[in-house]
């Protein structure tokens, strides 16, 4: 079975950098739907349309194509007593501190000094090149309830909690390869 729009896949992979330093090791394989859902990054589907189970590669994207150039305007120093203690480099926080109007945002906690804290909200993977290894592990059909949802249900795909919300848009999580 050839993957193609309306496809369930999994994918066993290996995320490292453009150095080969390995950034995650995808012990729970990605499972997606295919056919610009933006379940996944687009180059990927790019590179599995018409592969089918068994095909295996590695591919390079560059930033542009990933989570983008590296922004220092996305870093802020902030007053320390504007933030939670305790306080540890690689907190993550949601959000600005400034709050507000801005669109919320994931900030990581780089630097910790006695009363300052920087703050940077670029993607951890931003201005990366990424080296992904991939295989093909299952492809199948998706069902008119996953297609209508956009993304994959069951083992490793989306879950309900409540059958209830069935069709109702808004808190789906798209499934990426990086969380
Ligand atoms: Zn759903």
């Amino acid at each position: 079975m050839k993957i193609a729009k309306n496809m369930v896949v999994t994918v066993n992979y290996k995320l490292s950098d453009a150095q080969d330093n390995l950034i995650e090791d995808g012990r729970e394989p990605m499972v997606y739907l295919h056919g610009g859902y933006e379940n996944t990054l687009p180059k990927i589907e790019e590179e599995l349309d018409g592969k089918e189970v068994g095909y295996a590669s590695i591919i390079q994207i560059e930033p542009e194509d990933a989570f983008g150039d590296y922004d220092p305007a996305l870093v802020k120093v902030e007053d320390r007593s504007r933030l939670p203690e305790p306080l540890e480099v690689g907190m993550q926080f949601e959000g600005m501190p400034d709050g507000a109007d801005e669109e919320a945002m994931i900030f990581t906690v780089t630097d910790i000094a006695e009363d300052k804290v920087v703050l940077d909200g670029n993607h951890p993977l931003a201005g990366m090149a990424l080296r992904f290894s991939l295989s093909v592990a299952e492809v199948r059909h998706a069902t008119e309830e996953e297609i209508a949802h956009e993304h994959v249900h069951g083992a490793h795909g989306h879950h309900h909690d409540d059958e209830g919300d069935e069709g109702e848009e808004g808190d789906h999580v798209a499934i990426h390869p990086i969380h």
